[in-house]
C-alpha cells in the first residue's frame, strides 16, 4: 500500500468550543482514513521556523495537505517565507464561492502585464494543497476533498517519472497502512508580521520605503523580503494598502480583504484598485503608521518631516498615477470590511 499523503491541522487562536470543535470533528473523521496521515500543530503563522514543526514539514518533498482557519494564500505564502516551498496546490472545496471573485481579480491582474517575482522564483515540483477551516462546515466535506487530492496527487505520480528514493518508498511501502493520528506541541507565542504573496508582487518596494520600523528588506537578487518580522507593530496593516498588487497579507487581520481573501467575500464584491495602492489608501496608511511611530514614542512623518529626524517622506506613491479611487466609495468599502468578523 502507498504511503499516507500528510494532513497538517493547524490549530486556530479562538477559544470558541465550537471552532474547535470543528477542528476536532475534522481531524477525527481524516484519522479513520488510511490514505493520509494527520498532524496537529499550532497555528502555522505564530510558529518559527527553526521549531519541531516546520523542521517536520521542511523534511517533506512530496504533496501535503494543510488545513488552517487562514486563507489559501496566506498559508501558502507564510510556508514559502519558512522555507517550506512548493506549488499552490489547486483546491476545490468552496471553489463554487468564488468563481465570480476569480474573474475579478483576473480582470485586475491582467489590465497590465507586469513581471512577478514568483516567475524568478526556483519552487520545486511538488503541490502544497492549503484549505481553509470555515464555521460552521460540514467536517465530511474536508475528508471528501483531502481523499479527492489524495487520489489526484497518488495519479499525478504515477504519470510522471518518480525518482528512485520515491520508487523505493513506494515498494517497501507497508502493506497495510493504519490510521496515523499525532500532534506536534510548540510553544508558539503570538505574533503579528506581513505575509508576501510573490504570486502578485511586482517588486516595486514601496513597501520598503513605506514602512519606517525596518522590517522589509531585500535578497541578494535585490527581491523584496520581510527581513526582521517581529519589528512589525502588532495590529498595524499599513503596508497593506500602500501595496499596489494587494501583495501583502496580514492573515490575522479582520479584514478579509487585507487577510488574504479573494476579492470577493461575504456577498460583499471588493474592487482591490480601491482598496490597494490608491491615494485614498495611502492616507490611510500614513495615519496608520504615524500612530505606531507615536505609540512608539517617536514623532509622526507629518510632524517632523520624517520620523527619523532626515528629509520628509514623501507619501506620493511611486504608482500613484496609475490608478484612481473615489473617496466615499473606498471609505465605504473599508467600513463594510472592518464590520466583517473572520
Ligand atoms: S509594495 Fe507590494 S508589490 Fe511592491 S515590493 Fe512590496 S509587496 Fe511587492
Ligand atoms: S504593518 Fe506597519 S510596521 Fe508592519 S511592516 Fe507594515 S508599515 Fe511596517
Amino acid at each position: 500500500m502507498i504511503k499516507p499523503l500528510n494532513v497538517f491541522v493547524s490549530r486556530g487562536l479562538s477559544h470558541h468550543p465550537d471552532k474547535r470543535q470543528v477542528e476536532q470533528s475534522v481531524t477525527d473523521l481524516l484519522a479513520l482514513d488510511p490514505r493520509v496521515k494527520v498532524t496537529m500543530i499550532p497555528n502555522l503563522y505564530d510558529l518559527r521556523p527553526d521549531g519541531d514543526a516546520y523542521s517536520q514539514l521542511k523534511e517533506l518533498d512530496e504533496d501535503f495537505i494543510v488545513i488552517s482557519w487562514m486563507f489559501q494564500r496566506a498559508a501558502h505564502w507564510i510556508l514559502d517565507r519558512n522555507g517550506v516551498l512548493g506549488q499552490t496546490g489547486e483546491v476545490e472545496f468552496g471553489a463554487e464561492e468564488d468563481d465570480d471573485a476569480d474573474e475579478l481579480e483576473d480582470d485586475i491582474l491582467e489590465e497590465e502585464e507586469k513581471q512577478r517575482v514568483i516567475e524568478t522564483l526556483d519552487i520545486p515540483d511538488r503541490s502544497i494543497y492549503c484549505l481553509q477551516f470555515q464555521h460552521p462546515s460540514e467536517p465530511q466535506h474536508y475528508v471528501d476533498e483531502v481523499v479527492r487530492i489524495a487520489e489526484s496527487s497518488l495519479m499525478q505520480w504515477i504519470s510522471g517519472t518518480p525518482d528512485q528514493d520515491k520508487l523505493d518508498r513506494f515498494l517497501n511501502a507497508e502493506q497495510r497502512h493504519e490510521p496515523e493520528l499525532s500532534a506536534i506541541e510548540e510553544k508558539a507565542g503570538r505574533r503579528w508580521y506581513p505575509v508576501i504573496d510573490f504570486s502578485r508582487c511586482t517588486n516595486c518596494m514601496e513597501c520598503i520605503d513605506f514602512c519606517l520600523f525596518g522590517v522589509y528588506g531585500v535578497d541578494n537578487q535585490e527581491t523584496i523580503l520581510v527581513e526582521q518580522p517581529d519589528n512589525c507593530r502588532k495590529g498595524c496593516p499599513a503596508c497593506s494598502r500602500v501595496c499596489p498588487e494587494n501583495a501583502i497579507v496580514f492573515p490575522q487581520h479582520k479584514s478579509p480583504a487585507i487577510a488574504g481573501a479573494p476579492a470577493e467575500t461575504g456577498g460583499l464584491k471588493i474592487d482591490l484598485s480601491l482598496l490597494f495602492g490608491a491615494p485614498d489608501a495611502q492616507e490611510v496608511a500614513a495615519r496608520e503608521r504615524d500612530e505606531q511611530l507615536m505609540l512608539a514614542g517617536r514623532a509622526p512623518v507629518e510632524e517632523s518631516g520624517n520620523a527619523n529626524g532626515s528629509p520628509a517622506i514623501s507619501m506620493e506613491p511611486r504608482q500613484v498615477q496609475n490608478v484612481g479611487a473615489d473617496k466615499d466609495d473606498l471609505d465605504h468599502l473599508i467600513d463594510g470590511l472592518d464590520s466583517l468578523d473572520l
